[in-house]
């Protein structure tokens, strides 16, 4: 029989009557035993075996058979309630109960809505599955089509925690800490970054100058993993209500495709919203006015209608503040202007002569072509690739290395080194230390196949560069020209300080879209 392994568990704990009365008899034959105790040490071993981690121990004292009489089984169900265990752990179902019919529906509903299987040493019970009916008995009390309106409500609890305002993301959001009870509460190292992040977007600050500045402040950003700010990390805190006090869930939902699963982003109409959860770091004039600066900075640069006279347009931005640089004809002159529209770069940023701009951009990219043309022969240097194999492979031995930890607390368990508290206690750091291991070498894996896909597209997209320069020198079609820098350059940023007084005097740095 298929039996799962590494899941996160509960293990229940239950003397039945007859238990109690072979304890009885025992003793009367001298030879006393305690059936906890071997339960225990019976459900530890098929952990053990399985791999399993063991979120905590339950141990019923009183021997009641209703849920009301036991005071540990209604611990465990409000636990699983949360959708925080993948399974049960039980001598076997009785254990759980086999009292009235109420007591039935109760237990049937906390496993099949959390979706949390039961184990036994013998068998697995899924809810999942078609005969899970059978397991309480219990195929009156509710269909399978009303089931699945009630689980879609409640997502394995998921939702009812957020209803609860409770933050149950992987990570608390960035400025933020989280308590047991996973309400979240500022944290005091990062909580200001994020009002300084807002106030910055307020007052016309790019997503670019915003990560700069945070890199100057020497501000470590939110993903550990990087060095520096990214402005995309920027957007999104921009964007996050979280920081208004709201607790938000099903913005996103993985549906499975083929086998495997998908993201897909979800209507805001079914998003599940919690309002004043927790302490926010930004008020709602704050929150409003940032996002309606970031919305209108990135608004497309030309309006439908007219027909376009920029061929830069929505392409060239101020390598200062991030705007997209404006096109301005003269009536007096020959060659119109771009120049950046933001107050707080007058004096800092000047314009120059578009066709000069225009003519740097086409250099630049053929320079670019040409520049990797030279090194297309080193690419094997160059590849970030085998660097993280070698990462990956070493994070494969230390995660070998912690299974065999894991694996050797079940011996202090068993040479009583250890109490079931220490045990519990270790097994949950090297347990988490596990899951981040197999994060980083997942993350790795994802990286190196992105990396792949560049250096593909890199040797796609030199021949399609230069493609795009032949057919641009040959079209007078403005919209044309647009749109063909466009299929190459995610944008190009321009510089031209005001001390820089040759009329070609400015740097373009490019964007290529690889
Ligand atoms: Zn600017």
């Amino acid at each position: 029989m298929y039996r799962p392994r590494n899941l996160d568990v509960f293990i229940y704990l239950r003397k039945s009557r007859k238990d109690i009365e072979e304890e009885k008899k025992a003793a009367e034959s001298g030879a006393s035993y305690d059936t906890l105790q071997r339960h225990r040490d019976n459900l530890l071993a098929v952990a053990r075996k399985e791999g399993h981690n063991i979120l905590g121990i339950f141990e019923e004292i009183v021997s009641g058979e209703s849920i009301a009489e036991r005071s540990e089984i209604q611990k465990l169900l409000r636990e699983l309630e949360t959708g925080v265990a993948d399974a049960v752990l039980v001598m076997d179902i009785d254990r759980l109960g086999r009292g009235d019919m109420l007591d039935q529906g109760i237990l049937d509903r906390a496993f099949r809505y959390s979706g949390t299987k039961i184990i036994t040493p013998t068998e697995v019970y899924d809810p999942e599955s078609e005969t899970w009916e059978l397991v309480f008995g219990v195929k009156s009390i509710v269909s399978r089509e009303e089931l699945k309106v009630i689980t879609k409500r409640l997502q394995g609890g998921r939702r009812d925690s957020a209803a609860k305002g409770r933050s149950i993301s992987k990570k608390p959001p960035y400025g933020y800490l989280r308590d047991e009870q996973l309400k979240l509460y500022p944290d005091p190292e990062t909580s200001w970054v994020v009002v300084k992040i807002f106030e910055m977007v307020r007052d016309g600050h790019g997503r670019q100058a915003i990560a700069a500045e945070l890199d100057r402040l020497g501000v470590k950003p939110p993903d550990e993993k990087r060095a520096f700010w990214s402005p995309s990390t920027i957007s999104a805190i921009i964007k996050n209500e979280v920081y208004l006090g709201h607790i938000i869930w099903g913005k996103v939902k993985y549906i499975k495709q083929n086998g495997r699963y998908k993201r897909k982003k979800m209507p805001r109409e079914r998003w599940y919203v919690k309002e004043n959860a927790h302490a926010p770091l930004v008020s709602k004039e704050l929150w409003e006015a940032a996002n309606k600066a970031y919305r209108s900075r990135w608004r497309p640069s030309t309006v439908e209608s007219k027909p376009l006279a920029n061929p830069l347009a929505g392409l060239l931005k101020c390598e200062v503040c991030g705007y997209t640089m404006w096109y301005q004809p003269r009536k007096d002159r020959p060659h119109p202007l771009v120049r950046c529209p933001n107050p707080k770069c007058k004096g800092v940023q000047k314009g120059a002569l578009l066709p000069l701009v225009e003519e740097k951009i086409l250099q630049s990219l053929a320079e670019f072509v040409d520049q990797f043309e030279v090194q297309e022969d080193r690419k094997e240097q160059r590849s970030v690739i085998p660097l993280k194999q070698k990462a990956i492979e070493k994070k494969e031995k230390e995660l070998r290395e912690l299974h065999k930890q894991k694996d050797a607390l079940h011996d202090l368990l068993e040479r009583g080194v250890y109490t079931i508290e220490t045990f519990l206690e270790r097994q949950q750091t090297i347990v988490s230390r596990i899951k981040k291991t197999q994060e980083e070498i997942d993350q790795l894996r994802e990286e190196i196949a992105k990396e792949q896909l560049k250096e593909k597209n890199i040797s796609e997209y030199v021949p399609t560069v230069k493609k795009v320069l032949d057919a641009y020198r040959l079209t007078d079609d403005v919209e044309k020209k647009n749109r063909l820098l466009k299929s190459v350059l995610e944008k190009a940023t321009y510089l031209r300080k005001p001390e820089w007084t040759k009329k070609d005097q400015f740097t373009i740095q490019l964007y290529p879209r690889i």
